[in-house]
């Protein structure tokens, strides 16, 4: 068994009290003028109190936009003296770490491609041997919560004891409405492991797009999240990195307004293990869902094939293997036989109807059934 972590923590350096931490500001600096027009904006909602930018950009496939990098930092530095805003970037190297570090930048954050590498975690952790900054850990990639504790482990051991999380979600679904699964009982139970951890939501990656922003800002805040980190620039449809997910200030401003901060009811551990059990039955229906629609593209070539091959729809013997198989499997699970009979009418019949759909787009009519 691995015993639960043990994080030495300070949270004086917390910036706000009472309620969430905002985090705000483009993926990517991309122009001097992009970022201190986005930060200005930001400063003005009153909202904002971190003004986050990507400066070095880890991207899937080389030749695409990788940040301007150093020549960014200086741009950074202006948003601070101008905004009062602080301020934080990804590092991913001992070499980022140093470069931040010389242009003041306020607040480190490690991204999910670095969390999810423990070689990178222990080179960064050496890194900030002796440093007294802020450290926020982006959970790995993969819905791993051991990596996640051990990636904070590591910079906790290195004597950072100023660290938040930050929940972006997880790559899971292989269709999903979320850019990354939020997987919600992951950060719950990182909270209970550790209670005095604070956890920021990023709530642009998890949705990768904007028109869920707001469902899922109050669905963190409704979970009595830290923090928010949403991704904002100026001109969003332009932005070279993640342009589908980033808003522009205003509509942040809008985005913050609208969310209803409730009073907490009081038995919050009760709340987080329904919502844990929740959560749970969400993602098993999600993967229902994903698997329903696996099997019907695979219904639907069948049905090309036997509309190639001239074979008719249904094949009783076919059918009755389906039923017998699955009800013998499904009995061994400690499912019931009506239920799962009625269950796999339903499917076959949908699957049916769909074969019968392939059949008549092509102005065939379906083979009778030999019945
Ligand atoms: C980002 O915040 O721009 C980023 C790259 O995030 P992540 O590491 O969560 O993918
Ligand atoms: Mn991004």
């Amino acid at each position: 068994m691995t015993p639960e972590p043990q994080l030495l923590l300070h949270n004086e350096w917390w910036p706000v009290s009472g309620q969430p931490l905002i985090i705000s500001g483009p993926c990517s600096a991309e122009t001097e003028h992009q970022v201190l027009e986005t930060a200005r904006l930001l400063a003005a909602t009153g909202k904002v109190r971190v003004f986050r930018s990507g400066v070095w950009k880890p991207r899937t496939r080389p030749g695409g936009f990788e940040g301007m990098g150093e020549k960014a930092l200086p741009w950074l530095k202006k948003v601070k003296e101008q905004t009062g805003l602080l301020t934080t970037v990804e590092v991913a190297s001992p070499g980022h770490i140093e470069q931040a570090l010389s242009y003041n930048v306020d607040i480190l954050w490690i991204g999910a491609r670095t969390v999810v590498n423990p070689f990178s975690m222990e080179e960064l952790a050496q890194a900030l041997q002796g440093v007294d900054i802020p450290v926020l850990v982006k959970n790995p990639l993969t819905p791993d919560l051991k990596l996640w504790m051990g990636a904070l482990e590591r910079i906790n051991k290195a004597g950072i004891a100023k660290i938040a999380a930050i929940h972006r979600g997880f790559h899971y679904f292989q269709k999903s409405p979320y850019r990354n699964a939020p997987m919600w009982e992951i950060p719950i139970e990182l909270k209970r492991l550790v209670p005095s951890l604070p956890i920021i939501t990023d709530i642009s990656h998890i949705c990768g797009r904007r028109d869920i922003l707001q469902e899922i800002a109050q669905k963190a805040i409704d979970l009595e999240t830290n923090g928010l980190m949403i991704e904002s620039h100026i001109d969003p449809d332009n932005a070279k990195t993640d342009s589908a997910q980033q808003i522009t200030p205003t509509e942040l401003d809008l985005l913050l307004s609208g969310l209803v901060f409730r009073v907490p009811t009081g038995s919050p551990i009760f709340e987080h293990l329904l919502e844990k059990l929740r959560t749970e039955i969400d993602k098993i229906d999600g993967e229902l869902l994903q698997l329903l629609a696996r099997r019907m593209d695979i219904v639907d070539e069948i049905g090309r094939y036997k509309l190639e091959n001239n074979i008719t729809i249904l094949q009783l013997k076919r059918w009755k293997h389906i039923i017998d198989d699955r009800v013998s499997i499904g009995s061994y699970l400690g499912l019931d036989d009506k239920f799962l009979i009625q269950l796999l009418e339903l499917v076959h019949e949908a699957s049916i109807r769909r074969q019968q759909q392939i059949f008549s787009s092509e102005g065939q009519v379906a083979p009778k059934a030999d019945i």
